[in-house]
């Protein structure tokens, strides 16, 4: 037996043992724990930053902005509300239920494996680790082997906090984190892209394990024509660029009402430059994670080229892995760049002719993790809402809404299945169970077999009034 697998042995077996003792800590025995994490981050923010500069040079203020704040407002929000959310709550119901009191009680799924991915490493390991122990669940946490360094930082700062068998972080590749996969846990919590994420369910169907799946996808913007286009292009050339593009919730492309189009195309422009100046040496823009990356996103670049796109800014290789901002016209569905999700600082446009238009050309792919409109018109802004779906839908902004620690946050269809943050993370980590208690004596078994005239004649009566209820 392999040393991983002894290993992953050894912690899944110490945290099945402990799941129960887990399942029954306090609200005061978790927020106390959140509490003591919430210090240890503040502790070694300085040594956060420089693992995310490390990993792919990411700037300090934007690993403030984008990876310490979520965890650190999602840290207030559940320590403000936990109690309220645990409660049992009592639920009310119908005449046959007289004499009963029905409640739905919040308690833990018990074992959770947590698999983040590497474009936000520190929030999108800890968000759900986090989320998943507020619940009441031992954790297993399996960061993505891209950000080594910040996985250091996350190991220390789980080891200040945590005994491993409540929560622990187990580092590995494809085939390690396929061993995990193979063990029996009750829910599996996965981030990452939407290939790995049917492996992850296919693996958690052996066991018939839970599966919270947050995965990507081609999120659109639309550009009305009756709009504040400055506003819009500062928006999107920030959603879009922010991390270089390697955001899950980023613009993936644009479609723009044509009589927009050639100004929101300027504007862009002008936006980057504002945004990222003397881009050749902006500490501000981060790198490409990896080799394989940047290659993969060169080669849609060049692929776009060969099959008539226009360059309309960008699109050169920096030094270190990093890849202007680069906004691409004349795409057409043919180009990979517009087949699969972009992750990187690439933007196509495509001019349209209407709403219509926008709508048949998204409901022609799958369903968007993100939507984005851009409008002045109520109309325009419902009808896109209505007539397509996505996870989130965000009009005259983009990716903010993944900050909410109290909007629900996952995908639709193949950008992803479940929801966290807030509440809704919560009880994603949750067994819902429903609770019937009814005194003794009371019953329903006045109405049990034999089924005596009387009876059937009560039944009429008690059904014809229940009928004639609403
Ligand atoms: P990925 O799917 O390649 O990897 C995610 C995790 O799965 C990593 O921990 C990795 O080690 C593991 N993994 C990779 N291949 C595996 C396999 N064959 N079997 C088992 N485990 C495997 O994703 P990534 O490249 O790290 O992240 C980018 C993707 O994640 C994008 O598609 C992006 O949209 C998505 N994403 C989604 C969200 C969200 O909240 N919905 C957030 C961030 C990223």
């Amino acid at each position: 037996m392999s040393e991983f697998q002894e290993k992953i042995d050894h912690f899944v077996e110490l945290q099945k043992k402990h799941k129960n003792i887990q399942k029954n800590t306090t609200v005061k025995y978790r927020i106390a724990k959140l509490r003591k994490f919430k210090q240890a981050i503040v502790k070694r923010q300085g040594q956060i930053e420089l693992a995310l500069k490390e990993d792919f040079s990411k700037a300090e203020a934007e690993t403030i902005l984008t990876e310490i704040f979520p965890v650190i407002s999602m840290i207030n929000y559940t320590i403000k509300s936990l109690h309220k959310w645990s409660k049992p709550k009592k639920i009310s119901n119908n005449l046959f239920f007289l004499g009963a009191k029905t409640y739905i009680h919040y308690e833990a799924k018990g074992n959770v494996l947590v698999i983040s991915p590497w474009n936000y490493p520190f929030q999108l390991a800890l968000y759900p680790m986090l989320t998943a122990f507020s619940a009441g669940n031992t954790v297993i946490l399996k960061p993505s082997e891209f950000t080594p360094k910040t996985n250091e930082i996350l190991r220390q700062l789980i080891s200040d906090v945590f005994e491993s068998h409540e929560v622990v972080l187990i580092e590995g590749e494809v085939k390690e984190t396929q061993a995990l996969l193979d063990k029996n846990f009750d829910h599996i919590f996965f981030t990452g892209s939407t290939p790995v994420g049917k492996i992850v369910m296919n693996k958690a169907s052996q066991h018939l394990a839970s599966v919270g799946l947050e995965l990507g996808g081609k999120s659109p913007v639309v550009i009305d024509s009756q709009v504040d286009l400055e506003d819009a292009a500062k928006k999107i050339a920030w959603g879009k660029f922010v991390n270089a593009g390697q955001t899950c919730v980023a613009p993936d492309y644009i479609l723009a009402h044509k009589d927009i189009y050639d100004d929101l195309v300027q504007l862009l422009k002008k936006e980057i430059q504002n945004l990222y100046p003397n881009i050749e040496s902006n500490d501000d823009y981060c790198q490409i994670i990896n080799d394989s990356h940047f290659e993969r996103l060169n080669e849609l670049i060049e692929e776009a080229k060969k099959m008539g796109a226009i360059i309309e800014y960008g699109g050169h290789k920096l030094n270190e892995r990093k890849l202007e901002p680069t906004l691409l016209s004349g795409v057409h569905n043919e180009m990979r760049v517009m087949q699969e999700e972009i992750f990187g600082p690439i933007l196509p446009l495509i001019k349209v002719d209407d709403c219509e238009q926008m709508v048949a050309f998204i409901n022609a792919k799958d369903n968007p993790l993100s939507l984005y409109a851009f409008s002045r018109s109520k109309e325009f802004i419902e009808k896109i809402r209505q007539q397509t779906s996505s996870g989130g839908y965000s009009v005259n902004e983009t990716i903010l809404h993944v900050a909410s620690s109290s909007l629900p946050f996952g995908g639709a269809g193949n950008s992803g299945i479940g929801r966290y943050h807030g509440f809704h993370g919560f009880e994603e980590m949750s067994n819902i169970r429903a609770v019937l208690k009814r005194k003794s004596n009371w019953g329903l078994h006045y109405f049990y077999p034999p089924y005596t005239k009387n009876i059937k004649k009560v039944l009429d009566v008690v059904l014809k009034k229940f009928s004639s209820f609403v």
